[in-house]
């Protein structure tokens, strides 16, 4: 329908915009990061239709990135030449939120905003960040391949409604016009759009563009000129050398990616040659995402061949265990009209998921055995947020079983907490004299686990026991039941031979029982200094309060009848 037409907003994103705009405030540059990266987005998506419809470009082959504004009318323009939106699209991108289990983040926000801020982080925010600066966004988009007769106009101030209409528009693809807040003004001008730029977007690989600017001596103010500039390096971020990547560049590549709203932990990037060639850049988050165990979510890696994109979520690329790995691969080998039933049976496929799943254990490795606290604590904040879908790859990848069991940390009775921090390695090597079994138990809940009947023999013992509490760790077991020689048992299973062991327990409780009577004993010899020879606490004796021994090396009866004629 050409004519003018209202609709609300889907529920949940009105609860979106409410909240990011009051929690993101303070990070508001942010939004022409997310712009941006949508424009380039739509520009990989208008290359990759490209491939099989060389029409859809028309005559406008340089694809790039456009940022304006207009003092006069308080507006910021982003501009791309990328897919653009149909009428459609443009309502159902625009007006909905189209990631799964959507329903279920907004269902566990809390109404405390501080920490539905950091929720909204791990959601990602997009294309509603533009209305923490602006209280009205324009929209104005047109397909590639659809005439320019077939444009739409989406508007909206941010609260429940937009409006769309159909437009006349010449250039493909799409404008997004922020009509400022009050306020806001310090976003009118070069210099500070383009350090925005720099800071968060350098890393895009199409050119972002702004009109010069220059002082004009006359009217004693800059003005703009129609010539363009470039204002970032324009390449594609991990075709550079890494030595010309700074670590912010690397994150902000992340972000991108990822659509992720804070850094990633840690990252690999390399140049493989050989059997296959491709770039890799590969990246591990810091915070599980809200759909983490979605089985339709969308994948972390997209891929590239010859700096052209192919696609999102290229699962193929990567094992179902490692499915929060985000990034980027780059293949020379693959043909660009490569489908996903193409990348299923390819052998180049196959060699960059070996070699990128190698990488990306080796990058878990480093935090894992690292000195620095610094890695060791990312370690362990990853394997809070992953561990348990690393497990999955003990039963997954054959291949790889062993450098991933000892990748893997566990709550045990050596500690005093439910956290997950024992690895195997640390277990064997604290296993006791004659003992040769690693012992665990496994229960809904570490409280349970930890109040089972079953440890009490091992406390005894002194021997640790792991405690499993992860749904998937029975499953787990079913596929680890031996590490470095070591059988892994279950302490609820019968027959446990347990004799060889020492009595650890006992031995701690006698060392107490010393120290608390050390005074006492030390009077007794004072008084008994010419009867006896020493006095010691012993635990013999089970109902008598004391006795005399000889001397280990003094077999003498003399002494047992003076002590007794001393009244003993
Ligand atoms: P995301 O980028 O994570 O998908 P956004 O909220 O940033 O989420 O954008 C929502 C959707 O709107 C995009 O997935 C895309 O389909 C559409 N969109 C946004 N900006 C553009 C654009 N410049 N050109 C084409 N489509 C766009
Ligand atoms: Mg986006």
């Amino acid at each position: 329908a050409p004519e003018k037409q209202t609709l609300g907003f889907q529920a949940e994103v009105k609860q979106l915009l409410q909240l990011m705009i009051h929690s993101l405030y303070s990070n508001k540059e942010i939004f022409l990061r997310e712009l941006i990266s949508n424009a380039s987005d739509a520009a990989d998506k208008l290359r990759f239709e490209a491939i099989n419809n060389d029409a859809l470009y028309g005559n406008d082959h340089e694809l790039k990135i456009k940022v304006a504004f207009d003092k006069a009318a308080r507006t910021i323009t982003i501009s791309d030449n990328g897919i653009g939106m149909s009428r459609d699209e443009a309502i159902s991108h625009l007006g909905t939120i189209a990631k799964s289990g959507t329903k279920e983040f907004f269902g566990k926000l809390s109404g405390d905003q501080q920490k539905d801020a950091a929720l909204i982080g791990q959601f990602g925010v997009g294309f509603y960040s533009g209305f923490i600066v602006a209280d009205k966004i324009t929209v104005e988009s047109r397909r590639a391949g659809l005439p320019a007769a077939e444009g739409v106009r989406w508007e909206s101030g941010g609260e429940g409604d937009y409006s769309v209409e159909q437009i006349e528009k010449t250039g493909r693809g799409t404008d997004i016009i922020l009509h400022l807040r009050e306020g806001e003004d310090e976003l009118l001008s070069s210099w500070k759009l383009k350090s925005i730029i720099r800071k968060y977007s350098d890393h895009i690989s199409l050119p972002i563009v702004m009109q010069k600017e220059e002082w004009d001596e006359e009217k004693k103010e800059t003005v703009l000129k129609d010539e363009l500039e470039t204002i970032n390096q324009a390449s594609a971020l991990w075709a550079r050398n890494k030595s010309d990547i700074t670590p912010e560049q690397y994150d902000e590549f992340y972000k991108h990616v990822s659509h992720d709203f804070q850094p990633p932990l840690t990252h690999t990037h390399n140049r493989v040659e050989g059997r296959s060639e491709y770039t890799q850049l590969l990246y591990i988050p810091a915070k599980a995402p809200f759909d983490l165990w979605d089985r339709n979510k969308r994948g972390g890696l997209k891929l590239y061949v010859k700096r052209v994109f192919i696609m999102d979520d290229a699962e193929q690329l990567m094992p179902t265990y490692l499915r929060f790995v985000k990034g980027v691969i780059d293949s020379a080998d693959l043909p660009l009209n490569v489908s996903r039933e193409i990348l299923q049976e390819s052998r180049d496929v196959k060699v960059i998921r070996e070699g990128s799943t190698k990488r990306v254990i080796g990058m878990l490795e480093e935090l894992a055995n690292a000195d620095e606290q610094e890695k060791k604590d990312k370690y362990a904040t990853f394997w809070t947020e992953f561990g348990q879908v690393l497990k999955e790859g003990v039963g997954e990848d054959m291949a790889n079983k062993d450098r991933l069991a000892k990748l893997l940390r566990f709550a045990s009775t050596a500690n005093d907490s439910d956290e997950q921090n024992v690895s195997l390695e640390q277990y064997i090597a604290r296993m006791k004299e004659g003992q040769d079994k690693i012992y665990y138990v496994t229960a809904d809940n570490y409280v349970a686990a930890k109040n089972s009947p079953h440890l009490e023999i091992f406390r005894k013992k002194g021997v640790e026991v792991l405690l499993l509490t992860d749904r998937v760790d029975e499953w787990m077991l079913s596929f680890l039941t031996e590490f470095e020689g070591k059988e892994l048992v279950s302490v609820a299973k019968g027959g446990l031979d347990l004799g060889q062991l020492e009595d650890e327990a006992e031995k701690k409780e006698h060392e107490e029982t010393e120290t608390a009577y050390q005074d006492l004993v030390a009077k007794m010899k004072e008084a008994l200094a010419d009867k006896a020879k020493d006095v010691r606490v012993t635990f013999r004796l089970t109902d008598s309060p004391a006795c005399l021994v000889a001397d280990e090396h003094e077999l003498s009866g003399n002494l047992l009848r003076m002590l007794k004629a001393a009244g003993q």
